[in-house]
């Protein structure tokens, strides 16, 4: 068994083929993406299908949809052992004005947000924009 099809059963995901192709695609790409993305990587692959996977990805806390101000929902893998919960796993993301590109900064987690009393944080977003590594070097 490959280590991307021990990921997808450890989350209760059946691994088809198409499954593991797109867990691919996301591992080599270090970058959030879009669904358009995946579907112009994929142009044989049913529409449908593919916007299930991810769906079902991200119910299975394989991906984590990440919304930085474009509009555009991207989405990224999770790291290992990751439960997207806010305080433990919740990071930065990082979207580059120049390039367009999202990252996930996994080593920059979201400071704990003090709520007033009765509020409970389900998610939390915290989307840093600026300049990105790449384009800051050309
Ligand atoms: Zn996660
Ligand atoms: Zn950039
Ligand atoms: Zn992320």
């Amino acid at each position: 068994m490959s280590d991307i099809e021990k990921l997808l059963n450890d989350h209760k995901v059946r691994p088809t083929a198409m499954r593991i192709l797109i867990y691919r695609f996301m591992a080599k790409k270090e970058r959030a993406v879009t669904l358009t993305e995946i579907e112009n990587a994929f142009v044989k692959a049913d529409r449908v299908t593919l916007s299930r996977t991810i769906k079902t990805f991200e119910t299975a806390g394989i991906v984590h949809q990440i919304e930085d101000g474009t509009g555009i929902p991207k989405y990224a893998l999770c790291a290992a052992g990751c439960n997207c919960e806010v305080d433990q796993d919740l990071h930065i993301h990082f979207h580059c004005t120049s390039c367009d590109e999202t990252v996930c900064l996994t080593d920059h987690k979201i400071p704990h947000i003090n709520l007033p009393e009765g509020y409970r944080a389900e998610n939390v977003n915290l989307v840093v924009k600026g300049i990105c590594e790449k384009c800051s070097t050309v």
